[in-house]
């Protein structure tokens, strides 16, 4: 197992890194910026290191910083957590090459996710279901991406195979529209991505977000710890998610896990992974995978009874996988909010100091989050402070619980969308399940 571990990140994620490294034993590093030196995992930490100043690019995203941070602690593996580097194949390799461990799977498949054309082939491959589409980047011929678009079925959407964070996408409702918006997302992606490359799919209309947690050990062994449905969305930005998601048939749902299990031992994949779909009419379409932790991880977890972070090192230090596909039994059910430091009807990014943070407890409660009293939330960064999560053994309990559960959450001194949370957890529509990714921004009349 690592002696010492680099924790590349900040936040809540490298508090709970840091956690799970001190249960399994590991020294830990945290690397901060300047205005992050009082995060609550730096003062934890066993050493610490300043990388940079407050823009991330110099700090979180300074790969020589973060290097030399290694070199100087003696750590040996580097953990990237989510957001920041997490994906950045370029990095992975740096790490690798000045003899360290990255924690998570080898550039070569963070390459072959991270670039969606190839992702959807591979996918295809291994039997997972993808959504009708080009097979492939568009030609530069009009007439032949015409006729794709007559092969698909409009509406379609034109996307770039670089592209993330809901960037580089556009629909097309009719043919007259194709070609023109074809050019205009290769040049947005050419400008944004350096990548003009773009691919057709079909658009779904009111499709909901599944999304299928796995583990392996590039060693042969993989395994899925179940689903989780991320609908609720603002932005293409999660805001409550839940574990597992309601009202799939069995059969569907243990076709698509299968799958994603057969595609991890197909490209060879390491660590903890997500593949994520669109759900629509009793059918799964692959969209993309991302090949680290993810922010809601906890709700899995809860239902699994799993460390999703301590089996995700223990696998990238080498170890085989130490649970069997029968190990994971689903028990009820758990939901997560998104606590942000934002005003909760204009969602402007609300920073500045919490005077006072009163968590709330009892059975079936987690929060996972780096807030004290009298700590202040810096303006340069992601505005998510907190997560909530309840677990119940079902899901009109756990429901329940989180209703409960943020009625006793105060963060004073600062705006939070604890308002909007309170008001999606009666929501009457979401309570029944199953509510599609288009629900949360209508009913905020955007
Ligand atoms: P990104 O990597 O930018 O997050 P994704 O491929 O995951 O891009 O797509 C982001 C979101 O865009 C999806 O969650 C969904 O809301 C919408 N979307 C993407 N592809 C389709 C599609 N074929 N049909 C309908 N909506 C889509």
């Amino acid at each position: 197992m690592f002696d010492k571990i680099l924790i590349a990140n900040r936040g809540e994620i490298a508090l709970r890194i840091l956690r799970a490294c001190k249960e399994m034993g590991i020294a830990t590093v945290a690397v901060h910026s300047l205005v992050d030196r009082n995060l609550k995992h730096v003062r934890l930490a066993d050493e610490s290191v300043c990388i940079g100043p407050n823009p991330s690019p110099q700090s979180y995203l300074n790969v020589p910083a973060l290097i030399s941070a290694m070199e100087i602690t003696d750590a040996v593996a580097v953990h990237p957590g989510y957001g920041f580097l997490a994906e950045n194949a370029d990095f992975a390799e740096q790490v690798q090459k000045s003899g360290f461990t990255f924690i998570g799977p080898d550039p070569d498949v963070i390459r072959l996710m991270g670039d969606k054309v190839s992702a959807i082939a591979a996918m295809k491959k291994a039997g997972v279901p993808t959504v009708p589409g080009s097979d492939g980047p568009l030609p530069d011929n009009s007439e032949r991406c015409m006729e794709i678009g007559r092969s698909i079925g409009y509406p379609v959407i034109i996307k770039a195979a670089a592209g993330g964070g809901g960037r580089g996408m556009r629909v097309v409702e009719k043919e007259e529209e194709l070609v023109n918006a074809i050019a205009v997302t290769k040049s947005e992606a050419q400008a944004a991505f350096g990548d003009g490359t773009v691919y057709m799919e079909k658009f779904l209309q009111n499709p909901r977000h599944v999304e299928i947690q796995v583990m392996a050990d590039g060693q042969g062994n993989a395994i899925h710890l179940g689903d989780r449905d991320c609908s609720l969305q603002r932005r293409h930005q999660k805001v409550l998610e839940e574990a597992p998601a309601p009202g799939i048939p069995d059969k569907v749902r243990e076709q698509v896990h299968e799958s994603c299990v057969q595609a991890c031992i197909d490209i060879g994949y390491r660590g903890a992974g997500t593949f994520e779909f669109l759900y629509e009419n009793e059918r799964f379409y692959f969209i993309e995978m991302n090949t680290r932790i993810q922010v809601e991880h906890p709700v899995t977890e809860m239902v699994t009874g799993v460390d999703l972070i301590k089996e995700q090192i223990r696998v990238c230090a080498g170890e085989k996988l130490s649970l069997k596909q029968e190990d994971i039994v689903i028990n009820g059910h758990a939901f997560e909010c998104r606590i942000n430091a934002e005003d909760p009807q204009t969602f402007f990014p609300s920073p500045g100091k919490v005077n006072n943070f009163h968590m709330p407890g009892g059975l079936g409660v987690r929060v996972d989050s780096h807030l004290y009293s009298g700590y202040s939330v810096p303006p340069n960064y992601d505005s998510m402070i907190a997560k909530l999560i309840t677990h119940a053994e079902d899901r009109e309990t756990a429901l329940a619980r989180m209703r409960v559960a943020l009625s006793e959450l105060v963060v004073d001194g600062i705006k939070t969308n604890i308002p909007l949370q309170e008001e999606l957890v009666r929501d009457e529509n979401f309570a029944k399940g199953g509510v599609n990714i288009h629900y949360l921004e209508k009913k905020l009349g955007l």
